[in-house]
């Protein structure tokens, strides 16, 4: 019988007020009891509308068919068979975006947690997953500059099509913005790491401190025998806003700030990384990043954090569950409001922030309304701190060391519908060609990547 409730099963959370404290995961996910009762609220439909919204094509009715029975390994296999990275991807896809924006139960009552139900089934089989069996080498090696999303999954492709795979990562760990960008009271690190050894086991090798550009060039690579080169190096370059004042001690990028939390672990007091003890602090953004630099300065322990956004609620890009908890932790948002310049003590530390408050006016070029200055009302936020979460766009290194590899006026790599690059054996995709965006497009162009490559060696 299915579930008629119009309401998604609740998962169970930390208390919003003691979880603004700790950085352990804010979720705690479904029990297997709760997951079945979630999945029986899915209809089955025939022509399944939610698995269009999936850029990696989850079978989705037939994996929560399988959880409705309780075969929760069958579930997993058929999730894995396309997305090579289910425990991350139903903790941080924005699913309201993506499949369950289309799915039938939404219409009358809210659709199927079906991020909640992936989340539960690569969960539940963690421990329980046998070695994979190593393919058949087929002779021929592939590099992969970038251990994020894109790089892993062409790498885990490639490796199951029996090429031997290397990456190579700038960082002393793997895992790009999974490991240095997202929070671990978002996405515990030690689920990166499982998903990462999982990719090892298949042969994959990650070669970590490796800045290709600097310590190797691609041409080299292919001097190596490699015979195709995959660029997944995401756009790690901060932007900030060009306003008086950011220079001044205690601006950050959101970047750095995270980095320092998460790869870092400044949050740790076994670790000796150097960060800003906070009391007030400014983020300036409404991104996925802007909410992850405020959630982790209050759990820093300041007492005020406030999210500056130029425009409303409604253009707000950050994934909704998120901007729900930033809510519930006390994180204040002061929209339609943009800062103007940081203000300095005469140490140079930051003292206040002074902003202006915006209107919105017509739709610009990207569909949304476009915000307008009100004249003559400035006002100051006494803050300490101040994180730019203002976007990112890729480092121009590997296109300053390789020949031939184009890129556009935003610094982006040029690839055809193959995610090919102007230079041959080349292929990109990922933040690196779309500028940032998110874990599962990152991962679908890496596994475009992974057939076009293949393709490309066996018709050489
Ligand atoms: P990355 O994840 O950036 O990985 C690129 C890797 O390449 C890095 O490890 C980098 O060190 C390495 N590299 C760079 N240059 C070189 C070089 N020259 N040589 C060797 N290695 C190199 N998306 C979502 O879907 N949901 C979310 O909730 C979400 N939250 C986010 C929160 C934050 C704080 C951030 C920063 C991003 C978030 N995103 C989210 C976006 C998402 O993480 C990215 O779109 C995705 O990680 C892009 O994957 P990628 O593999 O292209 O690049
Ligand atoms: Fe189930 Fe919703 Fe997909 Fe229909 S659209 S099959 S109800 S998840």
């Amino acid at each position: 019988m299915p579930n008629m409730d119009p309401k998604k099963t609740p998962m169970p959370e930390q208390e919003p007020l003691v979880r603004a404290r700790n950085f352990k995961e804010v979720s705690y996910g479904y029990t297997a009891e709760q997951a079945v009762n979630e999945a029986k609220r899915c209809l089955n439909c025939k022509n399944r509308p939610c698995m269009t919204g999936c850029p990696v094509s989850v079978r989705i009715p037939e994996f929560i068919a399988k959880v409705a029975e309780g075969d929760f390994e069958g579930a997993y296999g058929i999730i894995k068979s396309t997305n090579s990275l289910p425990a991350v991807c139903g903790r941080v896809c924005p699913q309201e975006r993506q499949c369950e924006s289309k799915c039938v139960r939404g219409i009358k009552g809210e659709p199927v947690g079906i991020g909640r139900l992936e989340r539960f089934c690569a969960d539940h089989m963690r421990d329980k997953q046998p070695d994979p069996e190593i393919p058949t080498p087929n002779g021929h090696k592939v590099a992969i500059i970038g251990a994020g999303p894109a790089g892993l999954t062409a790498a885990g492709d490639l490796a199951k099509l029996g090429y031997e795979v290397t990456v190579f990562e700038a960082f002393h760990t793997a895992g790009g913005v999974l490991m240095y960008g997202i929070p671990e009271f978002r996405l515990p690190k030690s689920i990166v790491r499982s998903e990462i050894e999982g990719l090892e086991k298949l042969g994959v090798k990650i070669m970590t401190n490796m800045v290709i550009g600097k310590v190797l060039s691609v041409d080299e690579l292919f001097s190596m025998g490699f015979e195709a080169v995959f660029i997944g190096s995401g756009a790690g370059l901060p932007r900030f806003m060009g306003i008086d004042g950011e220079d001044l001690v205690g601006v950050y990028s959101a970047n750095e700030y995270l980095t320092r939390i998460n790869l870092m672990k400044a949050y740790d007091d076994e670790y000796f990384t150097p960060i800003k003890k906070s009391k007030n602090v400014a983020v300036v953004g409404g991104g996925n990043v802007a909410m992850d630099s405020a959630r982790s300065a209050m759990r820093l322990g300041a007492e005020k954090v406030y999210i500056i956004y130029r425009r409303s609620m409604d253009e707000l890009p950050a994934r909704k569950e998120e901007v729900h908890h930033a809510q519930e932790e006390g994180i204040e948002f002061r929209l339609l409001t943009n800062p103007t310049r940081v203000i300095g003590d005469k140490n140079g530390q930051v003292e206040a922030i002074e902003c202006v408050k915006m209107e919105l006016g017509d739709p610009d070029a990207s569909g949304r309304r476009s915000p307008k200055v009100i004249e003559g009302s400035e006002f100051a936020l006494d803050v300490d701190t101040v994180i730019m979460a203002l976007g990112t766009s890729p480092n121009p290194l590997l296109r300053m060391t390789t020949p031939g590899l184009e890129t556009n006026s935003k610094g982006t790599l040029i690839v055809n519908e193959n995610e090919c690059t102007t230079k041959e054996g080349v292929f990109a995709g990922g933040d690196a060609v779309t500028g940032a965006a998110t874990v599962i497009l990152a991962m679908g162009a890496g596994k475009k990547a992974a057939a076009a490559i293949d393709d490309y060696i066996r018709n050489k």
